[in-house]
C-alpha cells in the first residue's frame, strides 16, 4: 500500500508559498460537491467575486478566480490582452517580472524591458522614457517580487501608463491579502494574484481583475484570444451574468477560497496588513539580532516575503534541511545569483504570526 496523506509531516510553512492553510479552509475543501451550475454554487461564486473584488478595491464587474494557479493569471492577463505583434513593457527586477517577459513573446508581443538590479525597485524616470521610447499597448509590473522582497510603489507609475494610453498589467500574486492593492485608485486595468501566498488557501486558483477599458481593449481585438481555456470572451459568460458553463469550475478550490477569502473579512483587510507590518518588524529584529541583513532597503521591503542574507555559521543546505526534517519549518533558498547567500522567510497570511517566528528563531539558535 501507499501512504496515506494523513501520514505526510504537518510542516510550518515559512517559505514563498504556500503559506499554512487555516482548518477552516481545509474543512471548507471536503464539503460535498454540489454541481458547477447548480443554484447553490451561482450563489457562491457571487460571494466569490463580491469579496475579490472588496479586497482588489475595484468596482470591476470582470473580477473571478482564473482555475489554475497565479502563472495561469498571468497567461490569461497577457493572452487576452495581447494581440502578435502588440508592444509591452515588461519591468523586470527579478524571476516573476522574467516570466512576464516569457509569456507576452509566446503570445506574439514585441517585448521591451525596464530594468532594475534584483533588490531594487523600478524607477519611474525609467519607466518615462521607455514610454516615450516605444509607445507600448501594455506596461507589465510585479507589486511584491517574491524572488527578492521588493515591493514596488504601483501608483506614479500607473499615472505615466495612464498619460501614455497604454493598459497597465500588474502582478499581485504575493501582494494580495497582506498589503493593499488598490486596483481602482492606481489606475490597474488587468491584475492578477494567487491562493496560495496571503490569502492562505491552497494553490489552484488565480483571482483577476479586468477594467472596462481593458474589457473594450479585449472586444477590439483582431483575432481570436491564443488560449481557449483562457479566453475571457468565453468566460465572462460563465461568471458574468449568463453563468453558461465554459469549464467544470473547480468547486472544492472554490470551496476553499471562499472560506479564505471570509476569514480575511472576518480579521478585516486594514487589520490583516497591520498583522504583516508588525510581524514582519519583529521577525526583522530577531534575524538582524542573529546576524541577518536585509538584502532590500527598509522602503522598499514586503512584509511577506524577507530577503536576508545568511550570515557566517550557518550553513544554507544543511540549517535548510535540518530545519525541514528537525523542526517541521520550511524557509526558501535564494533564486539564481542569491542561491546559497541569500534566503527567502515568507510571512504570508495565515503563517503570518508572532508564534511562528518564535518557533523560526529559535530553532535557528539551535542550529547555528
Ligand atoms: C508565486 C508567484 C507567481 C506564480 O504563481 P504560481 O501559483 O506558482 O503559478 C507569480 N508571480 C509572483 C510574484 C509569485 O510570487
Amino acid at each position: 500500500m501507499s501512504q496515506a496523506v494523513n501520514e505526510l509531516p504537518q510542516r510550518l510553512l515559512m517559505g514563498p508559498g504556500p503559506s499554512d492553510a487555516d482548518p477552516r479552509v481545509l474543512a471548507a475543501m471536503a464539503t460535498p460537491l454540489v454541481g458547477h451550475l447548480d443554484p447553490a454554487f451561482l450563489a457562491l461564486m457571487d460571494d466569490v467575486q463580491s469579496m475579490l473584488r472588496d479586497l482588489f478595491r475595484t468596482g470591476n464587474a470582470m473580477t473571478f478566480p482564473v482555475s489554475a494557479t497565479g502563472s495561469a493569471g498571468m497567461e490569461s492577463t497577457v493572452a487576452n490582452l495581447v494581440e502578435p505583434g502588440d508592444g509591452v513593457l515588461v519591468c523586470v527586477n527579478g524571476v516573476f517580472g522574467g516570466r512576464m517577459c516569457d509569456v507576452a513573446e509566446r503570445c506574439g508581443a514585441t517585448v521591451t524591458k525596464v530594468e532594475a538590479p534584483w533588490g531594487k525597485p523600478i524607477d519611474p524616470a525609467d519607466v518615462r522614457k521607455a514610454l516615450d521610447l516605444v509607445a507600448p499597448k501594455i506596461v507589465a509590473i510585479v507589486h511584491a517580487e517574491t524572488s527578492t522582497g521588493v515591493l514596488q510603489p504601483l501608483e506614479e507609475i500607473g499615472s505615466l501608463v495612464r498619460d501614455a494610453g497604454a493598459l497597465y498589467l500588474v502582478d499581485a500574486v504575493t501582494s494580495l491579502g497582506g498589503v493593499d492593492v488598490r486596483v481602482d485608485d492606481w489606475g490597474i486595468d488587468a491584475v492578477y494574484s494567487g491562493t496560495q501566498k496571503c490569502l492562505s488557501a491552497p494553490p489552484g486558483l488565480s483571482p483577476v481583475s479586468f477594467s472596462t477599458r481593458a474589457l473594450e481593449a479585449l472586444d477590439a481585438r483582431e483575432g481570436k484570444v491564443q488560449s481557449w481555456y483562457l479566453d475571457i470572451t468565453m468566460l465572462r459568460k460563465y461568471w458574468g451574468s449568463d453563468r453558461v458553463y465554459h469549464h467544470t469550475a473547480p468547486i472544492s478550490s472554490i470551496y476553499a477560497l471562499h472560506e479564505a477569502l471570509r476569514l480575511v473579512m472576518e480579521e478585516g483587510p486594514e487589520q490583516r496588513f497591520e498583522r504583516h507590518r508588525v510581524t514582519h518588524e519583529y521577525l526583522r529584529d530577531q534575524l538582524e539580532s542573529l546576524g541577518f541583513e536585509f538584502l532590500v532597503a527598509p522602503e522598499y521591503r514586503t512584509p511577506m516575503l524577507n530577503t536576508v542574507r545568511i550570515p557566517d555559521g550557518f550553513e544554507d543546505a544543511d540549517v535548510r534541511r535540518r530545519l525541514l526534517v528537525e523542526h517541521n519549518i520550511e524557509i526558501g533558498a535564494g533564486l539564481g545569483d542569491f542561491a546559497g547567500k541569500f534566503w527567502r522567510i515568507g510571512l504570508m497570511g495565515g503563517s503570518c504570526r508572532i508564534e511562528n517566528v518564535d518557533r523560526l528563531v529559535s530553532a535557528l539558535r539551535n542550529l547555528s
